[in-house]
């Protein structure tokens, strides 16, 4: 298989980007990158890593962190359950191997929130097993390179490019050979408009020769999408404000947010204050409605969510429900939110926070 490995090896050591996660072996740094840059552009993983290695420079030191500790600096990259599953497995690894990362594939895989493509890439990168790490970039590459127009998300297709791709890592350095095809498949072989004409491969690639570049690769299941509706109540009352945290198997659990109301759809104001779950949290007549945002969207890979954030200003704070936290409206930043609450606040500042526009009485 050298008349494709060695062109993309040889165009890895020229090319490659300069990143700190390819400078170390280090089982727990790999596997920390890995789980960074999951649904995260490089360019914005990066700072994390950075903030991460510089917060919790061991697998123990990231085990006696708390939670909330954890969450805050992960704040801003979505995905929420990845950083909850990496404190519990680095709490497993501290207890049960001594904070040393194991070193056999069935072992690493074993782990929580480590699936195989991760898996892979640790023990390749940490431990030069040959395991080859799939991730899109190679999908894409080999899909096109070789023409295989099986879909890669049926248990098919995915052996059959598991299968090729074992064979192209035989014999090679494995961490350095799963980098290498991820690396030309995100710079080279790019989803659009890959850059044939100066492509190290291209006398030979298949989607190049039959022009079916956009036809490769090819998918069966496009991801449906489900549409939520949120409606944040921003409470205020003498420079403090109401959160709780969310609890519930969910992306955002453990995060902390304004009071919601989740509806079918983009109601109006007047519906939404007959509705029952807005008079269990706004129980006095005398709180005045303020500024009401428009509708946004945040997209998360199924859901769709509309949002938008209502200020309501309380005239005491004794009928406030039990289960809503009192903060500061200086301390807010303290606290983990999901990213369109970290929008919100950046975009309006605290003074959103404040005693401000008073507007019609409910
Ligand atoms: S020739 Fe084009 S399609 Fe083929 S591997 Fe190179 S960049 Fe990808």
């Amino acid at each position: 298989m050298n008349f494709f490995n060695s062109p993309i090896h040889s165009w890895y050591s020229l090319y490659k980007r300069d990143l700190p996660w390819r400078r170390t072996r280090n089982p727990y740094l790999v596997w920390l990158s890995e789980i960074i840059l999951q649904q995260t552009r490089i360019e914005q993983g990066l700072s994390y890593y950075i903030r991460f290695t510089e917060e919790f420079p061991t697998i123990s030191d990231l085990a006696m962190a708390s939670e909330d500790q954890i969450l805050k600096i992960w704040q801003g990259l979505g995905y929420y359950s990845r950083a909850r599953n990496l404190h519990f497995t680095a709490r497993f690894i501290h207890e049960h191997y001594q904070g040393k990362f194991p070193e056999d594939y069935q072992s690493i895989l074993a782990l929580k929130g480590i699936g195989e493509y991760t898996a892979s890439a640790i023990a390749s990168i940490a431990f030069n097993l040959e395991y080859p790490a799939l991730d899109g970039n190679i999908y894409r590459l080999l899909s096109r390179y070789f023409g295989i127009s099986e879909p890669i998300d049926t248990g098919a297709g995915k052996k059959l490019f598991y299968n090729l791709a074992k064979e192209l890592i035989i014999g090679t350095d494995p961490g350095m050979h799963n980098q290498a095809l991820m690396e030309f498949g995100a710079l080279q072989c790019t989803p659009k408009n890959p850059d044939c004409r100066s492509c190290p491969l291209n006398e030979s690639c298949y989607a190049f020769s039959t022009k079916r570049i956009s036809e490769l690769p090819v998918k069966q299941n496009k991801t449906l999408q489900r549409d939520r509706y949120f409606n944040y109540l921003v409470l205020i009352g003498n420079n403090n404000t109401w959160m709780r945290k969310r609890v519930g198997d969910d992306v955002w659990r453990n995060l902390y947010e304004f009071p919601l109301i989740e509806t079918k759809d983009e109601i109006s104001i007047d519906k939404l204050l007959e509705q029952k779950d807005f008079q269990e949290i706004i129980r006095s007549e005398l709180s005045v409605i303020g500024d009401i945002s428009t509708w946004r969207i945040h997209l998360l890979s199924h859901q769709r969510i509309h949002y938008r954030f209502i200020r309501i200003r309380l005239p005491n704070e004794i009928n406030v429900p039990d289960n809503l936290i009192r903060v500061n409206k200086e301390d807010i930043f303290n606290f983990a939110v999901p990213k369109l609450l970290e929008t919100y606040l950046n975009e309006n500042g605290l003074d959103v926070l404040s005693d401000r526009n008073t507007g019609s009485q409910h």
